[in-house]
């Protein structure tokens, strides 16, 4: 856990923040400034920078972030009507929190 991350901390329960999903591996909440009817986060409670920093042994993580943006959307209602998934890499990539996270936005015309 780095000290200073914002999605450790949330992570790890030390925000008080709302969990739609919580398992030994990530946690699942909504992002505080929607950019749609659905906005979920997927975040891994381990920190990990950005994709970039990704290697090898985090491809159990990385799957099983995806697999649970699938979940999500069908819990959400939103699987058949379609979403998007999103990663943000770094700066020019349009990512301000350097906590992996998965975006999944959707819900337009549910
Ligand atoms: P990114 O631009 O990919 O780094 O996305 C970070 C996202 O985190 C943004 O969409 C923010 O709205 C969201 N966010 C920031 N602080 C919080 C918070 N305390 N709770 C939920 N979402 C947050
Ligand atoms: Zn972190």
């Amino acid at each position: 856990m780095e000290k200073d991350c914002l999605f450790c901390k949330i992570s790890h329960g030390q925000m008080g923040t709302d969990f739609l999903l919580e398992n030994d591996n990530l946690v699942v909440f909504r992002d505080i400034n929607p950019h749609a009817p659905v906005h979920l986060l997927i975040v891994p409670k381990r920190h990990i920078r950005s994709i970039n920093d990704l290697t090898e042994s985090d491809n159990q993580i990385l799957a099983e972030m995806i697999m649970t943006a699938r979940q999500m959307a069908q819990k959400e209602k939103i699987n058949a009507s379609g979403y998007k998934l999103l990663f943000n890499v770094e700066k020019g990539g349009g990512q301000v929190i350097f906590h992996l996270h998965l975006h999944l936005i959707g819900g337009w015309n549910k």
